[in-house]
């Protein structure tokens, strides 16, 4: 196995306090003062109206499809570079995704393809019933573009924030633009509860509505009374635990991976051929994973010989998400790309690495994986004279 991960759990060693209390107190599930307090607690860091804890980032997300009530025939537009997750909520909806390319300074949602998806989708009376746009690997889209084409065609806007907590475009917390923004407490994010997510709105009344679905939809009886169907996607008492001791630590955990993309930049930035991903002006980026892409013709060195190199040192690097719109089983959905001839995710996803970013990584283990780069990427070099 490998002895350095793409992103592995950091624990603070307060969260055994918070498992402990839970215990003594018999608040093991399904309900608890963990949860509430870590949805208060979260919706204060993001500065939402509210929040609602669920079992997993992509039970969120069908959530906030379900309370937009995205059915079968629906459309709804989804960012192409990203984790499946992100899309298959608009499956279990019976919906069809359609995909939209990324652009070259964020690496997330282009808007000129989504106002060109837009425009044709208004035109054929087609208009998606949501946007799903993700902040990849922590960095924000470009909020005022993409919130200001959706505001025009009236299409209301879900946030995949899973990777990007504490992530900020112009100040503002990503998560907290569209109608509804989603965050993932998975054992790789950047805090975790071991499994979790979190709905979060400054919809009130949508919120409550989305506790009544992720608990049964139990109408307000004393016995068992259903006129709407349901699901079963609270967040333990346990884990919210877990999660009130990690949410103590984000700041830090943030400060860390910035640091970790930082000793990358220094060392490998100057390569040519090498190129991280950017930062776009006014935005913070949580750098939840460092990722940067090859230029073969530059460096004869594919992203995947690198992952490789690393591999057999026993460590863990990967790829940039395979864009959705060429996953089979996605095949036959609509895609916009960034223009007709650039396709932003397609060539990210050919040249890029993502390389072990976890707030946990060690200087020595850094410099480990930085000096295996430098020379893996050296030697081929020197092999194209
Ligand atoms: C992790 C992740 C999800 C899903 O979160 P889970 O909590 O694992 O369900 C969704 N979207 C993106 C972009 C993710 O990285």
């Amino acid at each position: 196995m490998y002895q350095i991960y793409l992103s592995p759990p950091h624990m603070s060693g307060e969260e055994q306090r918070y498992i402990q209390q839970a215990f003594q107190t018999n608040w093991i599930a399904p309900v608890g003062p963990n949860i509430d307090r870590f949805e208060q607690e979260v919706a204060l860091y993001v500065r939402a109206k509210g929040a609602v804890a669920v079992s997993s980032g992509t039970a969120a997300i069908h959530l906030a499809l379900s309370l937009l009530e995205v059915k079968k025939g629906d459309r709804v537009f989804c960012s192409t570079l990203t984790f499946v997750a992100s899309a298959n909520p608009i499956l279990y909806q019976g919906a069809e995704p359609v995909f939209i390319d990324s652009e070259p300074d964020t690496w997330n949602m282009s808007p000129r393809a989504l106002e060109r998806a837009l425009k044709e989708a208004v035109q054929i009376n087609q208009l998606p019933k949501a946007v799903i746009v993700v902040h990849l690997y922590g960095q924000s889209a470009r909020m005022n573009e993409i919130m200001e084409l959706c505001q025009k065609y009236k299409v209301p806007v879900i946030e995949d924030a899973a990777e990007s907590l504490g992530s900020t475009y112009r100040g503002q917390y990503t998560g907290t633009f569209g109608d509804f923004g989603i965050y993932s407490f998975n054992g790789n994010k950047i805090i975790t509860t071991s499994g979790g997510g979190m709905l979060v709105s400054n919809n009130e009344e949508a919120l409550n509505k989305a506790k009544f679905l992720a608990t049964q939809a139990r109408d307000p009886a004393i016995h068992y009374e259903h006129s709407t169907m349901g699901y079963n996607y609270r967040m333990s008492n346990i884990l919210a635990g877990i999660g009130l001791a990690q949410l103590n630590v984000l700041q830090k955990r943030i400060e860390a991976r910035r640091a970790v993309f930082q000793r990358y930049y220094k060392r490998l930035s100057h390569i040519n051929g090498v190129a991280f991903m950017p930062e776009l002006r006014e935005t913070i980026t949580n750098r939840w994973l460092t990722a940067l892409t090859i230029d073969c013709d530059k460096l004869n060195i594919k992203p995947k010989e690198i992952i490789n190199v690393l591999k057999k040192n026993k460590i863990e690097a990967r790829p940039v998400w395979k864009p959705l719109h060429l996953q089979s089983l996605f095949k036959g959905c609509l895609y916009y790309s960034h223009s007709e001839v650039e396709h932003i995710a397609e060539t990210l996803f050919y040249t890029g690495v993502c390389l072990p970013s976890g707030s946990n990584l060690s200087v020595g283990e850094q410099t480990a994986v930085i000096k295996l780069l430098q020379t893996s990427m050296m030697t081929s070099s020197h092999s194209i004279v």
